[in-house]
């Protein structure tokens, strides 16, 4: 059997094991398609039934979450938590509290969580979690109440060496001070290294906060500068107003890039004056508010109602930075229309694959999540890493690693992209990179 025939079977095979799961059987056509040349050359991959088994998560833990509201009423939330490979290391990955989350999307993300922590080249597996509890207009209490409810199940299949979970939509360092809280509540002890994002004065790492934006920038500005093209004087359109967005703002602005949007899921921002941070954060960081309060502090911008209308805005460079699936093909039509130069995707999958397509078509220089956006994680490991030398590095010291990581995973993928014939395509280059270092792990542990 060839590389194209196994890959055909068992995409087929997954398919219909796992009907109706729209996204993570994107996420899965994605990478296991940009392997065939790898399988071609390596057949004890196709004897061994690794996609087969890469594809099936180790474990599916789901879970109910019962807590009480603030009017005394019972609500039951869906909890889940995906520890799909530990190859590489513990199971790492995020925890997304959202009204969308459900086994595809916690499949989907945890699946491509393999591949990006394996291009970081630090020693962690891939996993994912979440629930469907929505975090928007509850309380303070609300929220701590069902971290608690939350963590009251999940203590018992995660620690610093089994899975470490962080944050990722909806959960940010007041999340998980509360699961941190109660974890080790329940455990009696205090395992720093059991989460990560956590605030600095109890475990927490200087750069994790700013990680996966400036990570992004970082990434995106290499892609440019192998190009012959630099970020300063572009024009940038970023999406989303949430943690990676914040600190892709912050630094594209500060390496001389002018960013003129940002969204959330009501509508967006476009402000020609360059975003106003400071505005932002107040908003969302401080009073958790709608972007469209942005008006009442700057009343030269403007708002647009709708979140997709962004990628009509013309600009250099694009940047979602909200969710999966928000540039669809027509939008990538759009911005190829618009001149677009490059793409990096901050958020998890947000360019479907028709969209991809519509960028690599167009000759975008394209950075796809898992490599792009791998800055997040890669922090999260090197908070793990502190957390077991009871030390803290600086934060330069910090952002320079992170720096050179961010640059590697772009040789890397860029270098795979080469080597197996797929040019200048980081998407396939990446799946590949990070695919050879989880297979080949895989390979030295046996069937397990
Ligand atoms: N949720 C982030 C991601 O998508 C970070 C995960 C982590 O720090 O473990 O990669």
């Amino acid at each position: 059997m060839n590389g194209k025939e196994y890959v055909e079977n068992v995409f087929e095979n997954v398919e219909k094991r796992n009907a109706g799961e729209k996204e993570f059987l994107d996420a899965v056509k994605e990478v296991l398609f940009s392997l065939v040349p790898v399988l071609d050359k390596n057949p004890q991959f196709i004897k061994a039934g690794l996609l087969e088994r890469i594809t099936e998560p180790e474990r599916v833990i789901y879970f109910r979450v019962p807590w009480v509201d603030d009017e005394g009423k019972v609500q039951v939330n869906r909890g889940f938590r995906v520890q799909y490979n530990s190859a590489l290391g513990p199971y790492k990955g995020g925890l997304r509290f959202h009204p969308t989350v459900n086994q595809s999307i916690v499949k989907f993300l945890g699946f491509e969580q393999i591949f990006k922590n394996s291009l970081t080249g630090l020693p962690i597996g891939g996993g994912k979690g979440g629930s469907d509890f929505d975090p928007k207009g509850k309380s303070d209490n609300e929220v701590m109440r069902f971290c608690q409810a939350f963590m009251s199940e999940l203590y018992k299949y995660i620690g610093p060496s089994e899975d470490v979970p962080a944050g990722d939509i909806g959960v940010g360092a007041r999340e998980i001070g509360y699961m941190y809280g109660y974890y080790n509540k329940l455990k009696s002890s205090s395992e720093q290294g059991v989460l990560t994002g956590k605030g600095l004065n109890y475990g927490g790492s200087l750069g994790r906060t700013e990680a996966t934006g400036y990570g992004l920038i970082y990434f995106t500005e290499e892609m440019l500068k192998d190009n012959g093209i630099s970020l300063k004087d572009k024009t940038v359109v970023i999406s989303g107003s949430g943690n990676v967005a914040i600190y892709a703002i912050k630094k594209a602005t500060e390496l001389g890039a002018k960013v003129i949007t940002c969204s959330d899921s009501n509508g967006y921002i476009i402000d020609e004056n360059g975003i106003d941070l400071e505005v932002v954060k107040e908003i969302k960081e401080v009073r958790r508010g709608r972007i469209k309060e942005y008006l009442d502090k700057v009343p030269g911008a403007k708002y647009v109602e709708g979140y997709r209308g962004i990628w009509n805005v013309k600009c250099d460079v694009a940047i979602p930075c909200a969710t999966q699936g928000e540039i669809n093909e027509s939008s990538a039509q759009t911005l190829v229309k618009n001149g677009v130069i490059a793409v990096a995707e901050g958020a998890n999958m947000p360019s479907t694959l028709d969209a991809i397509n519509v960028f690599l078509n167009g000759k975008v220089l394209f950075g796809p999540a898992k490599a792009a956006n791998a800055g997040g994680v890669a922090c999260s490991a090197l908070e793990m890493s502190q957390n077991s030398m009871r030390y803290s590095w600086t934060f330069d010291e910090v952002d320079s690693k992170l720096k050179d990581i961010m640059t590697n995973i772009y040789y890397n993928s860029k270098n795979a992209a080469v080597e197996y014939g797929y040019g200048n395509n980081i998407v396939a280059g990446a799946n590949i990179a990070g695919f050879i270092k989880v297979a080949t792990a895989m390979m030295a542990h046996g069937i397990v």
